[in-house]
């Protein structure tokens, strides 16, 4: 049966297209974005769905009333298999803004292929997160179309709000939804990938955003010591963030790289002429931290520097949470989903791939948290977010035939 699965699924390019050219012609960004919302994106793909002849098709849509629709949308689709164990693939519908229009060869709402390759395609969301979705939706349609009934059943849960934070998806679906994924079920987030295929992402760092603000006096430059130059003071603690950093040592040779990381990022404009000291200058740090250490305990340090960085320079600091996501547990790298997942994708396209943390997160995050494992893994350009984003019709087809794989686990 899984024979028979993988060849129908091997000439399912077309389809492929077809749902990408669909999905791509919403500018489904959230409303911290600016963006309209998915609304309409997920009526068409359920419209889609159900011509193909998917019936069990359930929607956890949430309340927004920043979006027209006053809805984001959640969709929660089900093939049964021969066993109540599932296989889900999970994948989000909200993709970024197109950014800087001059730096797109094309409409960013309009899928184009390559003029040398037309097995590539460009368009917001073509990556991420639509080849996930996509795939999942192949392998929907085809045990339908096919009447197949597999050892696992399947489903393809597609989320709002993954790129601003979750909180009307995948967090709305699993607070509602509690017992929607069982813990031994087979959790895939193909919303991460590298380019060779080779990495299976087992493991998020915990994530801490720091806003940095420092408060001095302002003054006329030519008498500098009538203020407090808050620049001065800010560059005194941007130079010792290395210093908490190496504070939290500890290695872990899952992650690349195998240590936690802290580094000061944005810096917003102070003065806007030259002849001013200064009296106030606000950055930003972003730290990646293992799961050895409670993001907390970063977050106690950094305070820690503030105070110093105050007494030394008779200014105030003030250390702000912008974000704060905890590392979850990570997936056991011998975990059944992981094992058969590194078999599928050597049957597949050959590769031999390991298992390994990265410092970005993913809605896995979210999965893990409840202590069910979940694998991150697809075969992608690694483009997202990127202007003229791209992605292989034939990635999709390859990875659905993947994910299929694990629906005949026994
Ligand atoms: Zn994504």
């Amino acid at each position: 049966m899984l024979d028979t699965l993988l060849k129908a699924l091997a000439g399912r390019a077309d389809r492929a297209l077809e749902l990408q050219t669909g999905l791509t012609s919403f500018p489904a960004f959230g409303p911290d974005s600016g963006g309209p919302g998915e609304w309409d994106k997920a009526a068409w793909l359920e419209a889609r769905l159900r011509a193909y002849g998917l019936t069990d098709i359930e929607r956890l849509d949430a309340d927004d009333e920043r979006v027209p629709s006053g809805k984001r949308p959640n969709m929660i689709v089900r093939v049964p298999g021969k066993s109540k164990r599932m296989v889900w693939v999970l994948g989000h519908l909200d993709v970024v803004p197109p950014g800087d229009a001059s730096l797109w060869r094309s409409d960013p709402w309009t899928v184009t292929r390559d003029a040398e390759d037309p097995d590539i395609i460009r368009g917001r969301g073509v990556e991420d997160n639509q080849q996930a979705v996509v795939a999942g939706s192949l392998i929907a349609a085809e045990l339908v179309e096919q009447g197949l009934t597999p050892d696992l059943g399947f489903g393809l849960i597609v989320v709002a709000d993954e790129e601003t934070g979750n909180k009307y998806g995948a967090e709305y679906v699993l607070e509602q939804r509690p017992d929607l994924i069982a813990p031994d079920d087979l959790v895939l987030v193909p919303d991460f990938g590298t380019a060779d295929g080779m990495l299976i992402e087992v493991a998020e760092k915990g994530t801490l955003w720091l806003k940095v603000t420092v408060t001095g006096v302002q003054c006329h430059a030519s008498t500098p010591d009538e203020g407090k130059n808050a620049l001065v003071a800010a560059s005194a603690m941007i130079l010792r963030v290395r210093e908490v950093e190496e504070r939290f040592n500890a290695v872990d040779p899952l992650f690349t790289p195998p240590r936690s990381t802290m580094a000061a990022t944005r810096h917003d404009a102070n003065v806007p002429n030259v002849n001013t000291i200064p009296g106030k200058d606000v950055f930003f740090i972003d730290c990646r931290v293992l799961p050895a250490y409670s993001v907390d305990e970063v977050l106690d340090a950094f305070r820690g520097l503030g105070a110093e960085i105050a007494a030394q320079y008779g200014v105030t600091v003030a250390v702000d949470v912008v974000s704060r996501e905890p590392a979850a547990p990570a997936t056991p790298v011998n975990s059944e989903v992981v094992t058969l997942l590194k078999e599928a994708i050597f049957r597949i396209y050959g590769l031999e791939c390991h298992a390994g943390g990265i410092g970005g997160g993913t809605v896995a995050r979210l999965v893990r948290h409840r202590n069910i494992p979940a694998a991150v893994w697809s075969r992608v350009f690694d483009n997202a977010h990127v202007p003229n984003e791209a992605a292989r019709l034939s990635d999709a087809v390859n990875d659905a035939r993947v994910y299929s794989c694990l629906l005949f686990a026994r």
